[in-house]
């Protein structure tokens, strides 16, 4: 937090100082509300469209009536950008279900609420992307599609949590996360792709993957570069014995993974897809995206 930035909450932007939401915030209290991260590069907002189209899917999943329309929700996130200065970085837009009582009633809530922090990122240290994670597999499962959905982008994170602790303990900077059926469904924050026999291959959103932005974007440069790509159920056995791996996520961009669960992924060393994959990306990356300055 910088003593100039300034946040937007509730219709006004504010020094980061003053920026408070009440202890009686539902988002607080039980982790009931949704939100989006979002990165801009040089004056461009990445797929911004496509992050409040699934913050608005996540609050219909939720029943949570947004007051604002999703137009009005991308003006916010530029305006903000726009009142920090910044060129480059990553936007967190919260909403919340506002302030209640302490039982659970949502309804007794009086209206949403909404706070857009824009900050400069930096995820992973640049030498991981030329030289690669090295991930475990979490023994903290993903919720199912019968619990939460994995696809509602709530504020429950608490069972990433866990697993992002069973990663620091390892002294791991991500870990593999399988859901009830032993399979794989992702990582802690990032969607997880490996490469075998020159097909790239993603678990299905069915198996406890996140929707995720970049996931997408993975789609689109793999049929502008003619790479096949597939979902499929992927159990750990195939993460061992691929001969490539990345993990891909609006924080962490791409990043290629060398080792898990001390296994060596193919050669041990960024794989030649994810190569090019990176280069197409950090390509897309710069030349779309909505301009911040109006
Ligand atoms: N899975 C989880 C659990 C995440 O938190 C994220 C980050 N939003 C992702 C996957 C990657 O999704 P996206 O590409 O939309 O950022």
């Amino acid at each position: 937090m910088s003593d100039t930035q300034k946040i937007w909450l509730d219709g006004q932007l504010l020094d980061a100082n003053e920026a408070k939401v009440s202890v009686f915030d539902h988002g607080l209290l039980y982790g009931d509300g949704i939100f989006e991260g979002i990165r801009f590069y040089e004056g461009r907002v990445f797929r911004l469209e496509e992050h409040i189209e699934r913050l608005f899917l996540s609050a219909r999943a939720i029943l949570l009536k947004m007051p604002w329309s999703e137009q009005e929700v991308c003006d916010i996130v530029c305006e903000t950008i726009r009142a920090n200065g910044l060129k480059d970085g990553y936007v967190r837009l919260v909403v919340t279900r506002g302030s209640g009582g302490l039982g659970l009633n949502p309804y007794l809530c009086e209206t949403p609420s909404m706070f857009c922090i824009a900050s400069s990122i930096q995820l992973y240290p640049t030498e991981y992307y030329e030289n690669g994670l090295e991930l475990i597999t979490c023994s903290t499962r993903r919720p199912t599609h019968a619990t939460l959905s994995p696809q509602v982008k709530s504020l429950n994170y608490l069972n990433n949590v866990m697993a992002k602790i069973e990663c620091v303990k390892a002294g791991v900077m991500e870990g593999l996360m399988l859901n009830e059926a032993g399979t794989v469904a992702e990582c802690t924050g990032d969607t997880v792709f490996i490469v075998k026999n020159g097909v790239v291959i993603t678990p299905k959103i069915s198996d406890g993957a996140l929707d995720g932005i970049t996931r997408a974007v993975i789609f689109d440069l793999c049929e502008r570069l003619e790479i096949e790509i597939i979902e499929d159920t992927l159990t750990r056995y195939d993460v061992y014995t691929a001969d490539e791996c990345f993990l891909t996520g609006t924080a962490a961009e791409v990043i290629p993974v060398v080792k898990i669960d001390d296994r060596p992924i193919g050669e041990g060393v960024p794989g030649e897809l994810f190569r090019s994959l990176l280069s197409a990306f950090r390509e897309e990356t710069l030349t779309t995206g909505t301009k911040v300055s109006e």
